[in-house]
């Protein structure tokens, strides 16, 4: 635990090879040209990449780092590390440090164990990671191995994607071309290039490392797969923004100071809705940066918990009964002079650019509602995605009542507040002020306006956050690109931007939804509005494969055919391969714990009937009790038999998706059959056997 005394300035960042770092390590000359290159988003030349390596090496070593690892995440959305030392042996016997510019731009590791989804065959299992170098490279401590840190990106022989990064990267030139050209034909000649911006909340539960030891579930499948309702659940509120117990405290002040060293800045942390739960929000960057930021929390909450004494839970549903973890992912576009494009401006200019991207999302949202949806389909999440928890399947917008009214009027070209009655013209001072720090908030929404940026709630807390914004990207660049080659043939801009956003409104406004989306009203009115409602995993990632999906990111150069199609069958392949593994471990604890608890507690109890009639006294008590409890151990025998009997035959399907539906169709209604006699033994049996930590000590012990 690290509780010397330093000031947060001192600790911010100093594991970081960031720009003030670069500027004090290289020559004056090489720091220039490596900004530059990495601004234009270059190669780096090799003799420039030398310097900047040893200038990198002698920063690491000074640190006490003795090796340095590609960080990359491969499909499965974890990340991925290789470790070489920088040790290098001399023929006079002795060692020097050595790390090369090759070394540092380009990795080889073994890539066959990693999934590609058919891209990459096993033979030739060469892979590549290439040095990410717009985001910085920084140093890790684990335990007493210190390592230098390089993020990567992963691909096959043939530059074909492996990971989540690159398609990302992609994803983040395609948005920069189409909003320069839409900004450039609105006038802007000052603009040089613009990035995507994500502050990402990570929401998680903590739980005692003695209970969760004692829990294969969670140590196999990061969720309770058994449990009974704690008698007291999430109904007081109480928990939500309540005062932080000691030992969380503590054990969040030493998440800070961690992930500060790694320029991490974990703005806000306060206990979430379910007791336990808690989240942690950082201060956003450039969508590549906080994604890696974003694994780095997700990996710095999991370390730092066990030295707690906690296990920190990711998992999206880890409690039946009780709220589940997300991610909300805000997301914005700015500029490198410093304008935020989804910042209503002060003045009419301004606004009208700030509309038109507005627009181009509203757009962008309800054109690919269902892809957005399948970036956040994946076996956790499908706990919470219009399974009775928030937010729904539905994708709809939230943008407030003020913006949604301007963008009526827009499309009705009537003017409703201005004094002048007359047309709303765009640009001129008849358009009402746009709201600014709009106040109204909508907590329901899965992808809601919040004054100057969009927060797309749907997100699982397991997952990377590459995925999500790398379709949100390439989806605002479709829409810009449209809106691009509308302004560019135009002479008059009002004109053009009026007819713009009033197709826009009127093709899209169906995806506007200010209300509660929670309510069962909104799932009647969204159907007679035309969305999806795609609630299960498997049917959400199957389309995918619909055909606008292949050509929308082909055309932007986000992912070929062949790689959309990969990734695709990762995620089938995965969902089938977490609930197999849920499938198993639930059979290992129902037979191996469940099971012989039930068969000893029916053996005493009708002993203590046996006993009863031979002293003549009456047993009709104990013969009850006897009685349900064999009821409950039979259904637990059986439920356990139709699982195996399921299981057996789930892995003999070849297709991905079939065999993905399968496991939606039979193997989780068995598991639940399973679930639902263990859990109503566990409230009958003597609590001195049940082998397992409740849910009402799970919860609420701290
Ligand atoms: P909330 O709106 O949830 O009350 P904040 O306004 O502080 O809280 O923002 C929540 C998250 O949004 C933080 O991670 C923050 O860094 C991030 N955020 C703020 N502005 C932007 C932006 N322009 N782009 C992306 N993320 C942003
Ligand atoms: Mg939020």
């Amino acid at each position: 635990m690290s509780r010397e005394f330093e000031s947060v300035e001192e600790i911010f960042g100093s594991n970081v090879f960031n720009e003030a770092t670069m500027r004090e390590k290289l020559p004056n000359n090489v720091y220039k040209t490596f900004k530059k290159t990495i601004s234009q988003g270059q190669f780096l030349d090799s003799s420039l990449a030398d310097v900047v390596a040893n200038a990198m090496k002698d920063w690491a070593i000074e640190k006490g780092a003795t090796h340095f690892c590609h960080w990359f995440q491969p499909m499965t959305g974890f990340t991925a590390e290789k470790h070489d030392s920088f040790i290098s042996p001399t023929t006079d016997g002795r060692t020097i440090m050595e790390f090369s510019g090759k070394e540092l731009v380009k990795g080889e590791p073994d890539a066959s164990s990693f999934p590609s989804g058919g891209l990459r065959a096993t033979f030739e299992a060469r892979g590549y990671t290439a040095w990410d170098c717009t985001s910085p490279v920084f140093i890790k401590e684990d335990g007493t191995n210190i390592t230098l840190y390089i993020p990567s990106a992963f691909c096959s022989y043939n530059a074909e994607a492996l990971d989540k990064k690159t398609p990302l990267l992609r994803s983040m030139d395609a948005l920069n071309k189409q909003t320069m050209r839409v900004l450039k034909a609105m006038g802007n000649t000052t603009t040089k290039s613009v990035g995507a911006t994500l502050g990402s909340e990570q929401e998680y539960f903590l739980v005692d490392q003695s209970f969760a030891e004692r829990r294969l579930d969670l140590i196999l499948a990061g969720r309770t797969l058994f449990g009974a309702p704690s008698p007291r659940g999430q109904e007081m509120d109480d928990h939500y923004f309540g005062s932080l117990h000691e030992r969380v405290a503590s054990f969040m002040h030493d998440v800070n100071v961690e992930l500060w060293k790694l320029g991490v800045s974990a703005k806000t942390q306060h206990n979430e809705v379910s007791p336990g739960q808690y989240e942690l929000a950082p201060v956003f960057a450039t969508v590549n940066v906080a994604t890696d930021h974003n694994q780095l929390v997700m990996e710095t909450l999991q370390k730092i918990a066990l030295r707690c004494g906690f296990v920190c839970l990711l998992h999206e549903k880890p409690f039946a009964g009780v709220n589940g973890s997300g991610k909300h992912n805000n997301w914005s576009m700015s500029t490198d002079d410093g304008i935020n494009l989804l910042d209503p401006g002060s003045t009419p200019h301004e606004n009208m650019v700030f509309l038109v991207m507005l627009g181009a999302v509203i757009k962008a949202v309800d054109k690919n509602a269902k892809l957005l949806r399948a970036t956040v389909a994946n076996a956790g999440n499908e706990h919470r995605l219009g399974a009775n928890e928030a937010p729904p399947a539905i994708v709809s917008m939230f943008l407030g009542d003020e913006l949604t009214n301007i963008l009526e009027q827009i499309a009705t070209g009537k003017a409703k507040s201005s004094n002048s009655g007359g047309e709303l013209k765009l640009g001129v001072s008849a358009l009402p002020p746009l709201p600014k720090d709009s106040t109204d908030r909508n907590r329901t929404s899965p992808f809601a306006f919040t004054g100057n940026k969009f927060e797309f709630r749907m997100v699982g807390s397991t997952q990377s956050t590459a995925g999500p914004m790398f379709v949100i990207n390439t989806i605002v660049a479709d829409a810009l690109m449209e809106i691009a080659d509308e302004l560019e043939k135009s002479s008059n801009l009002e004109a053009a931007v009026e007819k713009i956003l009033k197709k826009i409104v009127n093709d899209h406004s169906k995806v506007i939804f200010n209300g509660d989306n929670y309510s069962e009203d909104w799932v009647k009115e969204a159907t007679k509005r035309g969305l999806p409602n795609i609630r299960s995993t498997v049917a959400s990632l199957r389309t995918i494969l619909d055909k606008e999906n292949y050509e929308l990111f082909e055309r932007h150069k986000v992912l070929t055919p062949a790689e959309l199609g990969a990734r695709t069958e990762v995620l089938l392949e995965a969902y089938a391969m977490i609930i197999n593994i849920e499938a198993k471990t639930t059979l290992n604890i129902a037979q191996r714990q469940i099971l012989p608890v039930g068969v000893e507690y029916s053996g005493m109890l009708a002993n203590a009937v046996n006993g009863l009639a031979t002293a003549g006294v009456g047993a009709d008590t104990q013969k009850k009790l006897l009685n349900d409890v064999c009821k409950l151990v039979d259904s637990l025998k059986n439920g356990i038999e139709n699982l195996k009997i399921g299981l057996s035959k789930a892995n003999s399907i070849d297709n991905s998706a079939e065999k993905a539906e399968n496991y939606r169709d039979v193997i989780i209604p068995a598991m639940d059959g399973v679930r639902l006699a263990a859990d109503g033994l566990e409230v009958i049996v003597d609590a001195e056997m049940w082998p397992l930590p409740t849910y009402a000590e799970m919860l609420f012990v701290r």
